[in-house]
């Protein structure tokens, strides 16, 4: 029997009751009918016995393991098709299981424009509108037109517009409606409409300051002025990834990850707590009662908590601990156990608590286990 320890990129996490690796969306879809969505009281308490599994790269699943029937999809494919405004521009249809680098190289290759900053991410495409995948100023909510979910809920397959899937920072109605890892929409297929202005075709505008910078752009220019060649900025991405041990690697620990383990706290602007002058805070808009948002940056709040790079090994016998590189990624420095995680990552939220008076809140799904 497989375990998540295998399957995960963080490596840790037990077997599961039954391993079922869907290499066709036929299979995926006989497996979907069978297992309806539980009732709310029954997914509250952690008691679906579904897990669905892409990559692996944003789950950390308890030592004892998942005692339900893992779905884990396979299957993969890219078609393409012209959009049909004249535009030139390109739509391009991924199933769930595509490996997403595999996706942003091929489409930057083929000269289409609107990935490329989302390269070096892992996982499969199909959960990236999940939690809204973002990097580097850009998101997948910016070129996602529609998303065939199977709807556990009514037991068939619907098509989710971008709208309807209600998009926000690390967010959407796909993970608003999954709970303790038990979704109700499970996603089959994406669709992404990419700018295609032949050979040439430019990036979409660079809007992360650090990016734009390394490419030698004006970020003093207009959004609309900040363009570079695709390739370049795919390139620089993964190199600023790299830098951050944020691009898989098996060689180095600092990747055994989730990637980053707590989302960047949002907070009111008027329920903000007393901060540091130099705090990192952008303005995010209002809330749905307008109230002005303010985004903090949970690595430095981190970094500030007395939680440093490196930081946890004292914890756990140096199994576990904060990134060498990055405070916001919690490794496996080659023994973890998921309970050396969890050790090291409740240390960094009561620091940060403590310290600064503000929550954080775990970016992957926990599974069997919590902070
Ligand atoms: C080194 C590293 C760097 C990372 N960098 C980034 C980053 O820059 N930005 C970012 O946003 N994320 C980042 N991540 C997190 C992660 O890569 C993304 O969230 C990715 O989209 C997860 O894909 P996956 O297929 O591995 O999902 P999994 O880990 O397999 O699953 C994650 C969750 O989504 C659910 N799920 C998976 N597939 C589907 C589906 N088809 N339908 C419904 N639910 C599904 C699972 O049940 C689970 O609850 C990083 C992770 C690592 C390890």
């Amino acid at each position: 029997m497989p375990r998540f320890s295998d399957h995960t990129t963080v490596r840790v996490g037990g077997a599961a009751g039954e391993w079922i690796v869907a290499d066709t969306e036929a299979t995926a879809l006989d497996v979907l009918a069978r297992h309806p969505l539980p009732e709310a009281d029954r997914r509250e308490a952690g008691e679906d016995t579904l897990l669905i599994l892409g990559g692996g790269s944003n789950l950390l699943v308890a030592d004892a393991g998942f005692s339900g029937t893992v779905l884990q999809l396979a299957f993969d494919g890219i078609e393409e098709a012209h959009a049909e405004d004249g535009s030139g521009d390109v739509v391009v249809t991924v199933a769930a299981g595509h490996d997403w680098d595999d996706v942003v190289a091929r489409t930057v290759e083929r000269r289409y424009a609107g990935l490329e900053a989302l390269s070096g991410i892992p996982g499969a495409a199909g959960a990236t509108p999940v939690q809204n995948v973002g990097a580097y100023g850009a998101e997948v909510s910016q070129t996602i037109v529609d998303v065939r979910v199977w709807d556990r809920g009514r037991g068939e397959v619907v098509v989710m517009t971008g709208e309807e899937l209600g998009f926000g920072y690390r967010d959407s109605v796909l993970k608003r409606t999954t709970i303790h890892g038990s979704p109700r929409y499970v996603v089959l297929s994406v669709r992404f409409r990419l700018a295609h202005r032949g050979d040439r075709t430019p990036s979409a505008p660079v809007r992360y300051a650090e990016l734009a910078r390394s490419l030698g752009l004006d970020v003093d220019a207009a959004l609309d002025q900040r363009r570079a060649p695709l390739q370049d900025v795919r390139d620089k991405v993964l190199a600023l990834r790299a830098g951050k041990g944020m691009v898989l690697d098996p060689a180095d620990h600092d990747t055994w990850s989730t990637g980053s383990f707590f989302t960047n706290p949002i907070l009111r602007a008027d329920q903000l707590p007393e901060l540091p002058e130099g705090a990192p805070r952008f303005a995010v808009g209002p809330d749905a009662d307008g109230a002005d948002l303010v985004k903090l940056s949970a690595a430095w709040l981190i970094d500030r908590s007395g939680c440093g790079k490196g930081f946890g090994a004292e914890l756990t016998e140096g199994r576990a601990s904060l990134s060498t590189k990055h405070t916001l990624a919690l490794t496996n420095r080659g023994s973890a156990s998921a309970e050396d995680l969890i050790t090291v990552a409740r240390a960094v939220r009561d620091a940060v608590s403590d310290r600064f008076g503000v929550a954080l809140h775990p970016e992957p799904v926990l599974i069997g286990t919590s902070l």
